[in-house]
């Protein structure tokens, strides 16, 4: 696997918004509803994911080795902060992974597909979200 998507994450119920946003970049996010907090720290560990989380006790219960605490409450913000904070790659992976099911997509012309749930993705619709990127980068 190459180096700019590690390392995994797993963001929690709360982090969807910055589990897409960490697919933009390339990372390997793991996102699911509904599920517990053991089942969770369990797959996590199986799978070698850090667990991205905005819940004091699941932190507590993870330790800083497996888990990190987000403090911003918007995805941009929360974005930045994880970049900054374990000084993650913005450059190299960006716009590889689909954001919606974290699968990496596949070159289909001028299109990228997701081989996994069929959507494509173009350039419109990545240069608004770059954009977006780029504003949070020149704020940090
Ligand atoms: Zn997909």
């Amino acid at each position: 696997m190459p180096a700019f998507t590690e390392p995994r994450f797993w963001a929690d119920a709360m982090l969807g918004g910055l589990a897409r946003w960490l697919r933009v970049l390339g990372y390997d996010v793991r996102y699911e509803n509904g599920i517990s907090d053991t089942e969770l720290i369990r797959l996590a560990r199986v799978e070698g994911r850090v667990v991205l989380t905005r819940d004091r006790a699941l932190f507590e219960r993870l330790g800083p080795e497996a888990a990190r605490y987000v403090q911003a409450r918007r995805p941009l913000e929360q974005l930045a902060e994880v970049v900054s904070g374990l000084q993650l790659d913005t450059q190299n992976g960006r716009f590889t992974r689909c954001l919606l099911c974290n699968t990496p997509l596949e070159a289909d012309g001028p299109l990228y597909r997701c081989p996994t749930c069929g959507r494509r993705y173009w350039e419109g619709s990545h240069v608004r979200r770059m954009r977006g990127l780029l504003d949070l980068l020149r704020k940090g």
